[in-house]
């Protein structure tokens, strides 16, 4: 067996783990619990859950999706996050991992840090700080590698993210008297600004509007009650544009350059 090889089957199991992790934190840190104790349990009857009924995945499709002691439904986000948070770290690798190997371990955590903001804001409609600083720190460490936006273009894509958006809350303001976006939406547009640079950040901005502009229109339409003051999360929508824009934005700004400006 190659190293290659080795390394796609030790990322999807690592990621696999992770995103079991990442459940655990996008459970407990709105409920301000700490990730590390008390240890898993059923939400419904407290049992502690053996390490044997927690390997991602597997255990859920043993179980049949439910509580050993107490039969009750288990949620199929945890084995969704599971999926989803290995198939982005493959992603990583199969995309970055020859390129740079330390820009590939830091896109990896950005997904996984990712993952939870989206989560969580569409469970409670908050971005937590926390989760904001990771992802700077994340962006400042990949500028160090060479890889992706350079320094400039993501410093330019920082400020332009943050004024763009600080703009489009202020027109809201102005407009409906009411907060469209929330503050940890333009943060979340600065942080995205210094990960993917200003180019992406354009793409960030463009494909967030198109998919949420299509998706609350058509949850508006099938919610029959007038929920017009209704708040929606925006950051999934922000998370999606990151994703596509760090792992195609090179390839997509190249074709919008060759053959839509170029002629
Ligand atoms: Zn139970």
């Amino acid at each position: 067996m190659n190293i290659k090889a080795i390394v796609y089957i030790l990322t999807a199991l690592t990621g696999l783990c992770v995103g079991s992790f990442l459940n655990v934190v996008i459970y407990r840190v709105p409920n301000a619990v700490s990730v590390a104790f008390p240890p898993s349990h059923c939400p419904k009857c407290a049992k502690n859950i053996k390490w044997y009924d927690n390997i991602p995945i597997l255990s859920y499709i043993l179980l049949r999706g439910k509580c050993r002691n107490c039969g009750c439904r288990i949620s199929l986000r945890y084995p969704a996050v599971e999926t989803v948070n290995c198939l982005l770290w493959l992603l990583c690798v199969f995309m970055l991992w020859d390129a740079n190997i330390v820009y590939c371990i830091i896109s990896m955590a950005v997904c996984s840090v990712m993952i939870c903001i989206f989560i969580i804001d569409i469970d409670h409609c908050l971005i937590f700080y926390r989760f904001q600083i990771a992802l700077a720190l994340l962006a400042a460490a990949g500028m160090f590698t060479g890889q992706g936006a350079g320094v400039i273009d993501r410093l330019i894509g920082l400020a332009a993210g943050l004024v763009l958006f600080a703009l489009i809350y202020l027109v809201f303001l102005f407009l409906i008297k009411r907060e469209g976006i929330g503050i940890g939406d333009i943060i979340l547009m600065a942080t995205s600004g210094l990960l993917v640079g200003w180019q992406g950040i354009i793409l960030v901005m463009f494909v967030s509007s198109v998919t949420a502009s299509v998706i609350l229109l058509t949850v508006r339409c099938l919610n029959k009650e007038n929920d017009r003051f209704h708040e929606y999360p925006f950051a999934p929508f922000i998370v999606f544009g990151d994703l596509i824009a760090l792992f195609f934005g090179g390839q997509i700004i190249d074709f919008y350059m060759r053959f839509v400006i170029g002629g």
